[in-house]
């Protein structure tokens, strides 16, 4: 099982994306290339692939600021993103579906492209002064030319987790769901908390249980717009769910009622193969 937006082939060049002759010298690449995201969405090529284009060509296209982001290298081909003026392109063929049929090094690319540049579309100004932001290394990060703050791409960390006690687990369902839907629950980590309290937290809040131990089973980018979901399995004392909070129900489940729903129609509406969710329930169903 793969888990889209990970195992990126891209080697982020850290260092040497910070020396602007690096850059320049990545743009002239013959072998750079573009991706192109318009509204948060694949820009697509006539031939219905993701529209990709070498810098050259970007560099006539109208581009949001900061023109192009640079994303990093796959072997020595340099990758690099940008977002198209609205007004000019057609729309993009939507983010989760173009990724869902990509293969996974272009997925784990493109939600690379599209955390940065939806950061950059709400980060033109400094936070703290007021000033237009300048791009640097590569537009990977923005300096304030006044007050000479710092401004990082930003990342969310988002505890997701399947509670279970025995051999039974909780699941909880939220109001926009499909009817009879349940999946995981989750929600984003607070300042100032460890993982392992903000899964005691948000399983608590959500279904008024408490967590005895969460073990961490693996993370997922998740780029709507910049979360990093850290998947957990947590042990809970028995009792009955109270649901709340963005939780309209939850209940306790056997590990034939879990295959049940995952494995009937309902699996068209439930957490997709690829997702962190569908992994943490599949760990558990086979006793991980
Ligand atoms: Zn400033």
């Amino acid at each position: 099982m793969h888990l889209t937006f990970t195992r990126s082939p891209l080697d982020h060049a850290g260092l040497q994306r910070a020396d602007p002759a690096f850059v320049e010298a990545s743009l002239h690449h013959p072998a750079a290339r573009v991706v192109l995201l318009t509204h948060g969405d694949v820009a697509m090529s006539a031939d219905g692939e993701p529209h990709i284009v070498h810098p050259a060509e970007a560099a006539i296209m109208a581009l949001l600021p900061p023109g192009l982001v640079f994303l990093g290298l796959e072997n020595d081909a340099p990758w690099f993103a940008a977002s198209l003026e609205s007004a000019s392109t057609p729309p993009g063929l939507d983010f989760r579906r173009a990724t869902m049929v990509a293969d996974p090094d272009m997925a784990a690319i493109l939600g690379r492209a599209r955390a940065i540049l939806t950061w950059h579309a709400r980060r033109h100004y400094c936070s703290k002064c007021g000033t237009p932001n300048v791009a640097h290394d590569g537009a990977t990060k923005l300096i304030c030319p006044s007050c000479k703050t710092e401004h990082f791409p930003r990342t969310d960390p988002s505890v997701i987790m399947l509670p279970f006690s025995g051999d039974r687990c909780v699941m909880g369902r939220q109001p926009a769901w499909p009817p009879g839907l349940f999946a995981t629950l989750a929600g984003f980590m607070e300042p100032g908390e460890t993982i392992e309290e903000a899964c005691a937290r948000e399983v608590l809040e959500e279904t008024g249980l408490k967590v005895i131990s969460a073990r961490y089973i693996a993370s997922q980018p998740w780029p709507f717009p910049s979360t990093l979901m850290i998947g957990l399995i947590a042990e809970i004392e028995p009792g009955e769910p109270v649901a709340a909070d963005d939780i309209e129900e939850a209940r306790w489940f056997t590990r034939e009622e879990v295959r049940e729903l995952y494995e009937g129609p309902m699996m068209r509406w439930g957490p997709p193969h690829y997702s962190i969710s569908r992994l943490l329930i599949d760990t558990w169903l086979k006793g991980g």
